[in-house]
């Protein structure tokens, strides 16, 4: 009788949440405005406080220490205003990346010289140095790239070639290698592509993160060939160039790219990486804790992105046609997934700007049409991420919350590998969106934080009033917000140094620049300087001498506990529910 009992009660859970799932999957991604959802969370997540009008009355904290108090000072004692459930699962903010560029390793001087890549399966904080391609030292003509697809060696010939017609514009270099050993190649197009600009952006994209989501992988070649060669004769890209640094990295999972299928447009077969992972559910996340086994690529796209400072990011995949943006995660557990319901950022009015600017310049996107009955139609050609499928350990909740850029994921089309004749149109169709999209790096805000003598100040923490997000100052003390028109106020704070806030205004277009300077606090009861003024007066800080030394461990800190209030076969259920949304759509 209790076995029947069981099977009747285990019947009628999975019953009703398949049936939840179907209703879900029907409805689409109805997207219901619920501002600031997660706020508190978040603002806790980051250790920050209520925001204050008055910085001076903030208690010190110390931002250096390894603690959970990475961004914002909390207001009160150092557990601030946590719920104590929050603190026990909120994982510890690692440090954010210094401006570190690839001027280190990357001069064209070595531009021959194949340094070594070290990059293992198991979680280490060993630096990984990118390798500079052995490039000929004799440039040749390119030949025009073709619209077909390109296997690693092909890809690879392609850019080794490409990059050394074209020294003043690119640059070639891997940030680690594929469980199989391939590279994981990324090409800088800027008109400075061998050393970090100060001051300006650098921006990502990186494709093919799902092996078998190929038609990513042919735009981000066919974007590195139309940057360079209408560099001369469109003002915009030339602009585009000379102020920025865009990072693209045609493919995260060559592997997986190997065994996919040409014209295979739906399922899984080489979205996985070599040994079956889904690497966009190998970050930590936010929300949850991943279990999931920490993987090269994803441990060399860490490694890339805690050594350089992006301002704006886009993950390009296919399986649908919309810009989808953060987060992809939802505090709500399994219930989220029948609700629809969006999982916002404090940026959510950015985000959804960026998202739809991407649907805007796209040819079709943003007319919102499903891509066959029954799949999900997107109004605007956006949505967020949790609202459309909630999933857990993606890259572009990781970007945003652990580096502070701003990511953005696009489905390019509904066809994940479509026929090679097919891509010219998919290029044209996306080629301005593309575009369009690195040109909002220069929205916002942006400036320099030194000290009283002019020296640049690093890990200074930064917020814009109102928006618990915090944000980092690199090794040079540049910071870069993105921000819609409006008034703000921005703060800034650093241990020992006394906190600043200033005002300002946005405009549509144009990035206002706002230097801050920071003054040391004087000790009041002896009139000295802070014991940290005096070990900055005689010794350089360690990233001055070891800017590539300093990489936070963000997969050792996992040591969050599991949600709890689900039962293991529902957690089951929804995993694999996942995986079936996954390969439906990208
Ligand atoms: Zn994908």
């Amino acid at each position: 009788m209790k076995t029947a009992v069981w099977y009747t009660s285990t019947f009628l859970v999975i019953f009703i949440y398949l049936y939840c799932y179907l209703v879900q999957f029907i409805r689409g991604a109805e997207i219901r405005p619920q501002l600031h959802l997660h706020q508190p969370l978040l603002r806790n997540r980051l250790g920050g406080a209520q925001p204050s009008s008055h910085m001076a009355s903030l208690p010190p904290v110390i931002v250096g220490a390894p603690s959970h108090h990475l961004g914002w000072p909390s207001a009160g004692s150092s557990a601030g205003n946590q719920h104590p459930s929050l603190q026990r699962h909120l994982p510890p903010l690692p440090p954010p990346p210094p401006a570190s560029v690839f001027s280190d390793y990357l001069t064209p001087g070595n531009m021959a010289v194949s340094s070594s890549i070290s990059v293992s399966s198991s979680v280490s904080s060993a630096p990984v140095h990118p390798s500079v391609t052995a490039a000929p030292l004799t440039p040749a003509t390119p030949k025009p790239l073709d619209f077909g697809y390109h296997n690693y060696d092909n890809m690879t010939a392609w850019l080794k070639h490409f990059s050394a017609s074209n020294p003043d514009l690119t640059a070639l270099y891997s940030i680690g290698k594929s469980v199989q050993g391939r590279e994981l190649w990324v090409m800088v197009v800027s008109s400075s592509p061998f050393q970090h600009m100060k001051g300006k952006p650098d921006v990502k994209y990186v494709a093919n993160i799902h092996g078998n989501e190929a038609v990513s992988r042919e735009m981000a070649l066919h974007l590195i060939e139309h940057l360079v060669k209408n560099y001369r004769e469109d003002a915009y890209i030339r602009w585009l160039l000379d102020q920025t640094r865009i990072h693209i990295l045609p493919s995260l999972n060559p592997d997986g790219f190997e065994v996919a299928r040409e014209g295979t447009c739906t399922g899984g077969q080489g979205r996985y990486n070599a040994r079956g992972f889904d690497l966009n559910r190998n970050f930590p996340d936010y929300f949850k804790q991943n279990t999931k086994r920490v993987q090269p690529e994803t441990e060399a796209y860490k490694e890339w992105i805690a050594k350089i400072q992006f301002t704006l990011s886009a993950g390009l995949h296919a399986g649908a046609l919309v810009a989808s943006y953060p987060f992809d995660n939802t505090p709500n557990s399994v219930y989220q997934a029948f609700a629809s319901t969006p999982s916002q950022t404090p940026d959510d009015d950015v985000f959804h700007h960026l998202a739809t600017l991407y649907a805007r310049n796209h040819a079709t996107m943003y007319q919102g049409v499903a891509c066959k009955p029954g799949s999900p139609s997107f109004p605007n050609g956006t949505t967020n991420g949790a609202a459309w499928y909630p999933l857990t350990g993606g890259a572009q909740d990781y970007s945003y919350v652990w580096t502070g850029t701003m990511e953005i994921t696009v489905e390019m089309a509904c066809c994940k590998y479509p026929p090679a004749s097919e891509l010219p149109v998919h290029w044209s169709e996306h080629r301005q969106a593309l575009i369009r999209f690195v040109g909002e790096a220069h929205r916002g805000v942006r400036g320099f934080v030194t000290d009283g003598n002019g020296r640049p100040l690093e890990n200074v923490a930064m917020k814009i009033k109102g928006r618990d997000a915090p944000f980092q100052t690199t090794k040079h003390g540049e910071y870069w917000r993105i921000l819609l028109p409006g008034y703000y106020r921005i703060e800034a704070y650093k241990e020992g140094y006394e906190p600043v806030e200033d005002d300002f205004s946005v405009t549509d277009h144009h990035a206002t620049q706002v230097n801050l300077t920071l003054f040391k606090q004087v000790d009041s009861k002896n009139g000295f300087g802070t014991l940290d003024d005096v070990s900055n007066y005689y010794s350089l800080s360690a990233s001055d001498e070891q800017p590539n030394k300093r990489h936070p461990s963000i997969s050792n800190k996992q040591d969050v506990p599991h949600p709890t209030g689900l039962s293991g076969l529902l957690i089951t259920l929804r995993s694999q529910m996942d995986n079936l949304f996954a390969n439906l759509f990208g």
